[in-house]
């Protein structure tokens, strides 16, 4: 059956009693050329294993199952199961775990079905929890590469510049781990049901090492978080506030030897000079 064709999914649903759930972040695609293109970005060969968050009805997973070795799908919704058994029957490379991925242990669960192979991240994320996910992905430094579709806003948001409004500390995390690449945007009409906005399929290919150097990775973290929690105010003054056992003398110091005003934001610090900062906040 064709699974993007949206008189088919919605005869498909019915059939087994089936309602989106909001909270689930349930849009299926319909539009037919959005899969391929999405499994196709993702770089994928024989050699590797897949892991999906969100198979749906399987519109990508049959994609991903044409192109990689093993394709681990992961479903939070078990009233999918009987559908999905349908839909990749015969898909041999193709396996379903049904449990909510934000509390599974995925290196574990792609240990035991994707194997040795080198293992890559390929979905259309449910978007209630997109950023939860992508940083259990990153931090876990399980996945080569993440070749996801989300929410337009956050792939602007991990993109974005120094100094731009869209910058912070969920930028800052993921370009430590990763380097991303903004593949292409696909409207809401490609979607059943239609979410409100538009989404846009990223790419993000692992470091072999960080950007930069830092003393102590724990707190280069600490400090970002801080620096954003209070990204109207000045380092000095957020850094009070965020990290209190830092004097803000201690601050201006560092910002000071680093050759940056005092009075500068977070939001002004490139990646580089956040782990200079950290770095110079540690040294005295
Ligand atoms: N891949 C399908 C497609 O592209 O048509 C469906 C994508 S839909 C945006 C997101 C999917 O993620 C839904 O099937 C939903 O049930 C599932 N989901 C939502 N939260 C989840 C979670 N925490 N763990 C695993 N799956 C989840």
């Amino acid at each position: 059956m064709n699974l993007t064709n949206p008189n088919e999914i919605k005869a498909l649903l019915a059939e087994y009693g089936f309602r989106f759930s909001k909270s689930m972040g349930q849009n299926f695609l319909i539009a037919p050329w959005v899969p391929g293109c999405i499994a196709g970005e993702a770089g994928l060969t024989e050699e590797d294993g897949v892991l999906e968050i969100g198979p749906g009805i399987g519109a990508l997973t049959v994609e991903l199952c044409e192109r990689a070795g093993k394709v681990l799908s992961v479903e939070l919704d078990k009233r999918l199961e009987p559908i999905l058994r349908m839909t990749l029957a015969g898909r041999e490379n193709s396996a379903v775990v049904f449990g909510d991925a934000l509390k599974s242990d995925l290196p574990a669960l792609c240990r035991e079905h994707l194997g040795e192979r080198p293992w890559k991240v390929c979905a259309n994320l449910p978007y209630n929890v997109t950023t939860p996910l992508l940083t259990a992905f990153l931090e876990s430094g399980c996945f080569e590469s993440i070749t996801v579709m989300i929410q337009k806003e956050v792939a602007e948001r991990i993109c974005a510049a120094p100094g731009t409004g869209e910058y912070g500390s969920f930028t800052v995390l993921v370009n430590w781990y990763a380097q991303p690449s903004r593949l292409f945007d696909v409207t809401p009409d490609c979607f059943l049901p239609q979410p409100k906005v538009t989404s846009t399929v990223i790419r993000l290919a692992r470091r072999k090492a960080p950007p930069a150097r830092v003393d102590d990775e724990k707190f280069f973290f600490r400090v970002v978080r801080a620096a954003f929690n209070q990204r109207r105010k000045a380092l000095p003054n957020a850094l009070a506030a965020g990290l209190p056992t830092l004097e803000r003398e201690q601050v201006r110091g560092a910002l000071t030897r680093l050759g940056l005003p005092a009075d500068i934001r977070g939001e002004r610090l490139s990646v580089e000079q956040f782990a200079q900062f950290s770095n110079e906040l540690l040294a005295r």
